[in-house]
C-alpha cells in the first residue's frame, strides 16, 4: 500500500491547502516524514493553482497575476537527511488526473511574463491540449499527436538560510541594474502572495518576507523544465538541511526543449509516485553542486528529426559574439517559419516548439563569433509528410480551431 502523502482538491483554492507552497525557505515545515527506500505518492495543483481554463479565450493567460506562481507539493521531510548528502529521487510515475484529462499551452504578454519569443508574439494566446493515455493532441494545433514524456517541471530541496540569502542578494542585485525592464530581469521576494504551506502569524510573515519566487532553476535544481525528468528517472539532489525537504510541482504532460513559450509546456495537475534514498555525505564525495540525474529506459520511439540550424546572428542581422541565446532563438525562428509553409499560423507553430518532444542541442561554441544551436523537429509528430522535397510542401493542416489571441489592454 503506497501512501499519498499530499492531496490537491482542484474545487479549492490552492492557498486554502496547507500541503502546497509558492516560495523556497527553510522554515516552511515538513508536510510528512518518511523513511529512505520508502515509495509514496504527491498530488499536484498546475503550476498556477487552477487559473487557466480549459476554454476559448486567453484572457486568463494576460491576467495572471505571476506572483502566485508555483504551487509545489510538499515539503517531505526524509529521515536522516542531513545538509552535504544526496538525495535519491526515483520517479517510479507520473499521471495526469482521469477526471482533468488535458493541459494548456500559452504564451504571456509581453507586458505580463513575456517568454523566448515575445518580442514576436507579444500578445497572450493559448491552445489547450487533451489528454488521451499517454498521447495528446489539441483542437488548436490540428494535424499533430504525440507521446508524452510526462515530468516535474519544478523538484528539489529546501535551501538553508546561508544559499537562501546568497539567492536573494544576487538576484535583487541583478534586478537593480535594471528595474524597470519589462519583462523583468528577475523576480524578488514579494509577501503579500506568498503561500508559506503551515507556518502562521509572525513566522509566516518573517519567511514570506525573504521566500525565494519559484522561477528561475538555482543550485537546488527547482523550475529546470528539463522534459528527460519524466517517469524512470533517477535524480541526486542536494541536501541544505535537515529532513531534506523535498517539494515539486509545475507538471508537464510534454514539453519541448527550452519550454520556450513560458506558459508553458503542456501545463497541468497530477499526481507523482516516488521512491527515496540517501548518499551519505555524498556533495562531497561526488564534488556535486547542482543536480545530476539518470535519464528514463523508457522513451517514445521518435528516432526521424528535421533540424533546424541557428547562428548568433540576430533578426536585425546584427552580429552577436558567440550568443548561444540568440542562436536557438534564430533556429526556433526558422522552425516556425518552415511550418507556416504547410498551413499553420506562426503561433500554431510556436506552440509545438513549446509542446512536442523537440530536442535542442548547443552544437558549436567555439567557432568565433558564430555559436550554432539546432533546433530538432521530431517528423513522426505530423499526421503529414513535413519534409523537404523537389514538390514543395504539399501536405498540411486543414481545419482547426484558431488559437484563442487576447489583445493588451
Ligand atoms: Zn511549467
Amino acid at each position: 500500500m503506497t501512501d499519498t502523502l499530499v492531496k490537491v482538491d482542484l474545487s479549492q483554492s490552492a492557498y486554502d491547502n496547507e500541503m502546497v507552497h509558492n516560495r523556497w525557505h527553510p522554515d516552511i515545515p515538513m508536510v510528512a516524514t518518511v523513511k529512505p527506500g520508502r515509495d509514496f505518492i504527491l498530488e499536484c495543483y498546475d503550476w498556477t493553482g487552477g487559473f487557466i481554463k480549459n476554454d476559448e479565450s486567453a484572457a486568463d493567460v494576460r491576467d495572471i497575476d505571476l506572483s502566485i506562481v508555483h504551487f509545489l507539493s510538499g515539503p517531505v521531510g526524509v529521515e536522516g537527511a542531513e545538509p552535504g548528502d544526496l538525495l535519491v529521487v526515483d520517479i517510479l510515475d507520473i499521471g495526469a488526473f482521469p477526471h482533468n484529462a488535458w493541459g494548456f499551452n500559452g504564451f504571456f504578454s509581453k507586458q505580463n511574463g513575456g517568454g523566448f519569443l515575445t518580442e514576436h508574439f507579444p500578445q497572450a494566446q493559448k491552445s489547450i491540449w487533451d489528454i488521451k493515455g499517454m498521447f495528446t493532441s489539441s483542437r488548436h494545433v490540428p494535424g499533430v499527436n504525440f507521446a508524452g514524456m510526462i515530468h516535474p517541471g519544478l523538484i528539489g530541496c529546501l535551501p538553508d538560510p546561508k544559499l537562501l540569502d546568497t539567492w536573494n542578494r544576487r538576484e535583487t542585485g541583478l534586478i537593480a541594474t535594471n528595474p524597470n525592464r519589462i519583462p523583468p530581469l528577475a523576480n524578488a521576494p514579494f509577501a503579500p502572495t506568498a503561500h508559506m504551506g503551515r507556518l502562521k502569524g509572525d513566522a509566516k510573515a518573517a519567511a514570506a518576507a525573504t521566500g525565494a519566487r519559484t522561477v528561475p532553476p538555482r543550485e537546488h535544481g527547482g523550475n529546470c523544465d528539463i522534459k528527460d525528468l519524466s517517469r524512470g528517472a533517477r535524480v541526486f539532489f542536494p541536501v541544505y538541511v535537515p529532513g531534506a525537504g523535498l517539494s515539486m510541482g509545475d507538471l508537464h504532460f510534454s514539453q519541448g526543449d527550452g519550454e520556450i513559450t513560458f506558459c508553458g509546456a503542456i501545463e497541468m495537475p497530477g499526481w507523482i509516485h516516488l521512491k527515496v534514498e540517501l548518499i551519505k555525505g555524498g556533495m562531497g564525495k561526488y564534488g556535486i553542486k547542482n543536480p545530476i540525474f539518470k535519464p528514463s529506459v523508457i522513451k517514445p520511439a521518435y528516432s526521424d528529426y528535421l533540424i533546424f540550424e541557428g547562428i548568433s546572428v540576430d533578426e536585425a542581422g546584427e552580429q552577436h559574439y558567440l550568443d548561444v541565446n540568440v542562436a536557438y532563438r534564430q533556429a526556433c525562428l526558422n522552425a516556425i517559419n518552415y511550418m507556416t509553409k504547410f498551413g499553420y499560423s506562426p503561433a500554431q507553430a510556436y506552440a509545438i516548439l513549446g509542446t512536442a518532444p523537440v530536442q535542442g542541442h548547443i552544437s558549436g561554441v567555439v567557432d568565433i563569433p558564430n555559436s550554432c544551436a539546432t533546433l530538432w523537429l521530431p517528423t513522426e509528430i505530423f499526421d503529414f509528410d513535413i519534409n523537404p522535397g523537389a514538390d514543395g510542401p504539399s501536405g498540411g493542416v486543414r481545419g482547426g480551431v484558431p488559437m484563442p489571441l487576447a489583445p493588451d489592454l
